[in-house]
């Protein structure tokens, strides 16, 4: 492997978590996956795919092993794991994962991946003990209530932070007139920019709106779209892309997260 490695940016966790977003940059794939892709399914090669999701584990201090993710359907269902469902794990299995676009687990040191290019990775934290959630959201999940269903999950939306990772940015993210009702419906007029959409002002709202303290919440801000250099976007680059990924798990240890 070439470089460094891995491009990781680290949210701030304040609790018994860890907690990374991937990439682009780092990794070993080419062409349009180039380089960090952690994605299946686009056309990228598994050798590719299997080496760069060891690479990220490694710079997250993770057992690939031991790090499970979902089939993503932009569905609400919000699953616990205590491990992955599939032999060998994140690194190992790149298909057969059960649907799952949130996940949840209170076993220490089980890292739980979401991916993403242009919809949110939303990771979520117990504060005051070790549990998790991790939630893929698009426009779809967002309307539909997943991440008010991954913070009912972890029990107490008082004691709960999150980190909202890279999405398309309301610059970028057109959409229809329905989808702009549902959303005002449901939010009111806070993550509508015109006839563009701001999923991260709606998953704040969400947030907020499942008891989750707005202190608690940080929310990287970026467009996948425009920055090219960082992310993966469906939107600018079609259905040949990359994946990037947001990944979250227990602490081992309480006072070593
Ligand atoms: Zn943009």
């Amino acid at each position: 492997m070439s470089g460094p490695g891995p491009v990781l940016v680290r949210p701030p966790v304040d609790g018994p978590a860890g907690a990374v977003f991937t990439t682009r940059a780092g990794g070993v794939s080419e062409g349009p996956f180039a380089s960090c892709n952690l994605g299946w399914g686009q056309g990228d090669t598994p050798e590719a795919v299997r080496a760069n999701r060891v690479a990220v584990c490694a710079a997250a201090g993770l057992d690939p092993a031991r790090v499970a993710v979902g089939r993503q359907v932009h569905g609400t269902e919000v699953v616990p794991v205590e491990r992955p469902a599939v032999e060998g794990g994140f690194a190992a299995a790149l298909d057969g994962w059960p649907d799952g676009d949130g996940l949840v687990t209170a076993t220490p040191g089980t890292g739980l991946a979401v991916l993403g290019a242009d919809c949110l990775p939303i990771l979520l934290w117990r504060r005051d003990v070790p549990q998790v959630a991790a939630v893929h959201s698009g426009w779809r999940g967002l309307a539909d209530g997943v991440i008010e269903r991954a913070v009912a999950a972890l029990g107490d939306p008082t004691r709960t932070g999150a980190a909202v990772g890279p999405g398309i940015g309301p610059c970028c993210y057109e959409v229809g007139e329905e989808v702009r009702a549902r959303f005002a419906a449901r939010f009111g007029p806070s993550p509508l920019r015109g006839r563009h959409l701001d999923l991260a002002a709606a998953a704040r709202a969400a947030l907020a709106g499942a008891g989750v303290p707005p202190t608690a919440v940080w929310v990287l801000e970026t467009c996948t779209r425009c920055d090219d250099g960082r992310w993966f976007s469906y939107r600018r680059d079609g259905a040949a892309t990359g994946r990037h990924a947001g990944i979250v798990w227990p602490a081992v240890s309480a006072s070593t997260p």
